[in-house]
């Protein structure tokens, strides 16, 4: 297809997600294309406008973001930015009449989410929170599968999310540790995925929340932000959720959903690629052979085909809005030692 049938993408933030992850897959897509830089190293940027074929003028600073409205050639705006700073240029990008895409977590409170689906709003663009998982072939099998009944009443699910955070050796670590950016540790960045999991496997929302945390706080790498958070969702049909997350434990990224007829395993559930099912009963194990897919080129493709079909996004606003809600929850059910009612 030619470039006009694809609508345009900005990239906001020139780290290692977008350069490693996100931009290299725009040649994947049927509807979306990359059509604009916005960073806030010109020297960065200028490289990587040489090597997508983008004109200088097509590449934004911070400050001069704003007239991004003046480019028709941008449509969409993908936000890639530390997770604090998610809100202000999602609002941005909505004034400036561009649709948004904004990675996980959505944003650092509940009020920024909440001002960031109004500015969408009032500037009638959609917005969408980039959760790939959504979009991912093992975990919508999955989901399929449980919504069939293969895994008869589902009882319990246990998922698992840690790596070792190294804001030392690591430039893409180093705001991760940082409170102010952040908005949080292990939880914000990927105990994200197992909530997230646990609610799209049990397809509910949790009415009652309870965790533990524990952080060394003599690490510095913990000053600021937490390690290890442990948390159990109880959803409303008897369903628990116990999830951990971690910035010490060696990478590991594993969901698994009980039924009272089968388990279902993802291991990994949320990697980049090469994901593995399982499913167990009491004759024995199979793999299901599914074909490995292109998350982000789906993604990227849903969030188009949403603008050019007036469409809703499977993984709109009010989905960030709702995990965000829950992480707050976590927080506060760590902090209090009591169960916390959403
Ligand atoms: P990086 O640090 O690699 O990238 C962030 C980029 O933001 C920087 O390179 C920089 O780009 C820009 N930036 C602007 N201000 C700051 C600042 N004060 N400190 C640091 N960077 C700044 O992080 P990641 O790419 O790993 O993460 C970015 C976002 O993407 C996060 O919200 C994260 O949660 C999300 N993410 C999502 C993943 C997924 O699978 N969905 C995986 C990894 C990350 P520039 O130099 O161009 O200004």
């Amino acid at each position: 297809s030619t470039t006009s049938d694809k609508l345009g993408f900005a990239i906001v933030g020139l780290g290692k997600f977008a350069t490693e992850q996100i931009m290299p897959n725009f040649k994947a897509c049927k509807h979306a294309r990359l059509a604009a830089l916005v960073s806030g190293s010109p020297d960065k940027a200028q490289k990587l406008a040489a090597q997508y074929e983008l004109p200088e003028t097509s590449v934004y600073s911070y400050d001069n973001f704003d007239s991004i409205k003046d480019n028709p050639d941008v449509d969409i705006v993908y936000i890639i930015l530390p997770n604090s700073m998610h809100a202000e240029f999602t609002i941005r990008a909505a004034q400036a009449g561009k649709h948004v895409l904004c990675e996980k977590p959505m944003a650092t409170s509940v009020e920024d989410c909440e001002k960031m689906i109004a500015a969408c709003q009032q500037a009638d663009r959609k917005l969408m929170i980039a959760y790939r998982a959504h979009f991912e072939p093992f975990n919508l099998d999955a989901m399929a599968r449980i919504r069939k009944g293969e895994l008869g009443k589902i009882k319990a699910i246990t998922s698992d999310h840690g790596r070792p955070v190294k804001p030392t050796e690591d430039q893409a670590d180093a705001w991760r540790v940082v409170k102010k950016l952040a908005g949080g540790g292990s939880l914000m960045d990927i105990g994200i995925y197992a909530l997230n999991a646990a609610r799209y496997l049990s397809g509910e929302e949790p009415v009652e929340i309870t965790a533990q945390e524990f952080s060394d706080k003599s690490d510095p790498r913990f000053a600021e932000v937490e390690d290890n958070i442990h948390f159990t969702l109880r959803f409303p049909s008897g369903v628990l959720a116990s999830c951990t997350s971690s910035y010490s434990y060696s990478e590991v990224k594993r969901g698994r959903v009980f039924g009272d007829k089968a388990w279902l395993d993802l291991d990994p559930l949320s990697d980049y690629k090469k994901h593995t099912m399982k499913i167990g009963d009491d004759e024995g194990n199979q793999e299901p052979e599914i074909e490995e897919g292109n998350q982000f080129a789906a993604e990227l493709d849903h969030m188009a085909e949403c603008v050019l079909h007036n469409k809703t996004p499977k993984t709109p606003g009010e989905e960030g809005l709702k995990d965000v809600r829950y992480i707050m929850a976590i927080y506060e059910a760590a902090k209090t030692g009591k169960a916390v009612k959403v």
